[in-house]
């Protein structure tokens, strides 16, 4: 396990940060598109190495843990096939003026990030944002210190200059102090609610930029007439893929009443057909949850709610950090597992009679970041879009981050976006030119 460094080092990776954006800046440097694919090679190249490390540091099937660096790999190609066109200055004519918006680079830019994706999440905000022209330096969760390391290793071997891509293997009592560098000109953190307050408040208080990528409880609605072959495996793999703990997982599924009991049924059959075991079994689908207090945290969540009245209809067990697959019913607002983020592989089951019964339990809660509507009749739900509370809304189809699409929350989710060239934009000071 590497260890932590001090407030001092990590002021001095900030200068060196600072020194590599301004050389650059001064240089008008072209944007480092061939480094950058060259990132996106050596995820490649090296995927099973990256995999293992993930696998031993956060315990997700080895499977999802190479489907997470491909992803990466993909984003890297993707911003540069696309930078150029989503940064390029925007002309905006008149019969009075002339003007020009052109985005430009900001500084030195604090990613603070989870271990749940410990590869994708960091290279969805490292990438667009260097490739905006700012250099990054990363607060990575401290249970994946491995997989932090590599992600600056891979920078360096791909050619970017010491300084662009830094590891600040900092203890978070120490982040304040890193945001209030005059240097810091922006953070995006993604990870708790708790965090997101605490960072985003320093941050505010310095008149800095964020971009928070919180927590979630999306809701997956099934109505009576949505085909149940079709949309199965697509349920099982939005609450139990990484073993829940996703952000975007879903985490409520609101069941019309005429298909309520087929769906229940179903849906459970193929919980119990879970393979659960060593996440470097090639055969697991679900391993260990990354830490044994989060394990814990679930089991708290899922007893409170029995108590309160919920119905077990599988799992429900915990063996250390092992969390088992588990189906609840007969939900009602207030428990934990309903109005609460559950980061853990645990589905909750919940009847509704009408659409506009299930838009306001799905609005019943605190986050909103995507929904799932499954129907035949996309044509009717899709004209209640604008009811749902949410940065998503996913027809037929598990909510899912793609390099293409904007990403990110409303309410206790969040706020800004990531990926497409919403994302690519945020960090960049977007500054009028006008010529008269
Ligand atoms: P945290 O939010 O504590 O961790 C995420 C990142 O934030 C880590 O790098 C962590 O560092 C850092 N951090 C935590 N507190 C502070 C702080 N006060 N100032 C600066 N940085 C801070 O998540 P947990 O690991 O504790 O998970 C708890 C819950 O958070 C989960 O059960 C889930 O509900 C939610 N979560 C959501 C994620 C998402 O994808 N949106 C990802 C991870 C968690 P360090 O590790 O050193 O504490």
């Amino acid at each position: 396990m590497s260890q932590n460094i001090t407030i001092q080092e990590a002021i001095q990776k900030v200068e060196l940060a600072n020194e590599i954006f301004t050389k650059l800046k001064i240089q008008q440097a072209d944007r480092p598109l061939e480094k950058m694919l060259k990132v996106g090679e050596i995820l490649l190249a090296k995927k099973d190495e990256f995999a293992r490390v993930i696998t031993s540091e956060m315990g997700k099937p080895v499977f999802e843990s190479i489907a997470e660096i491909e992803k990466s790999a993909l984003n890297c190609e993707f911003y540069v096939e696309n930078v150029a066109e989503f940064l390029k200055d925007r002309k905006y004519e008149t019969d009075r003026y002339d003007a020009l918006v052109r985005y430009e680079p900001l500084g030195v830019i604090l990613g603070v990030m989870p271990w749940n994706f410990p590869f994708w999440q960091v290279f969805r905000f490292a990438v667009p944002t260097i490739l905006a022209g700012n250099t990054v330096v990363v607060k990575h969760a401290s249970n994946v210190p491995k997989s932090a390391q590599l992600i600056e290793e891979i920078f360096l071997e791909a050619g970017f200059e010491k300084g662009t891509y830094q590891n600040i293997p900092l203890d978070s009592k120490h982040i304040q102090e890193i945001i209030e560098l005059q240097q810091i000109k922006a953070v995006s953190l993604t990870g708790s609610e708790k965090a997101g307050s605490a960072v985003a408040s320093v941050a505010g208080k310095e008149i800095k930029k964020t971009v928070l990528e919180l927590g979630g409880s999306n809701a997956f609605i099934v109505m009576d007439d949505a085909d149940l072959d079709k949309i199965l495996e697509k349920a099982i793999n939005a609450r139990y893929r990484n073993a829940g703990q996703s952000c975007i997982a879903a985490k409520r599924f609101l069941v019309q009443e005429g298909i309520f009991d087929e769906f229940l049924e179903k849906f459970t059959q193929k919980v119990k057909e879970l393979k659960v075991g060593d996440p470097f079994d090639a055969e697991t689908q679900i391993g260990p949850l990354a830490r044994v207090d989060l394990a814990e945290e679930a089991e708290k969540q899922v007893s409170k709610s029995v108590e309160m009245g919920a119905k077990i209809v599988f799992g429900g067990k915990r063996d250390e950090a092992f969390y088992y697959p588990t189906v609840i019913t007969e939900i009602t607002d207030e428990m934990p597992v309903f109005k609460e983020e559950t980061f853990a592989p645990i589905a909750v089951v919940r009847k509704f009679k009408t659409f506009e019964e299930a838009i306001e339990l799905s609005n019943k809660t605190s986050f909103g970041l995507g929904v799932s509507i499954c129907s035949k009749n996309i044509e009717e739900v899709s004209k209640k879009v604008h009811l749902f509370e949410e940065g998503a809304v996913f027809f037929n189809e598990l909510v899912r981050s793609d390099p293409k699409l904007p990403f990110g929350g409303v309410k206790k989710s969040g706020f800004g976006r990531e990926l497409s060239e919403e994302g690519i934009r945020e960090f960049t000071n977007i500054k009028t030119i006008f010529f008269s």
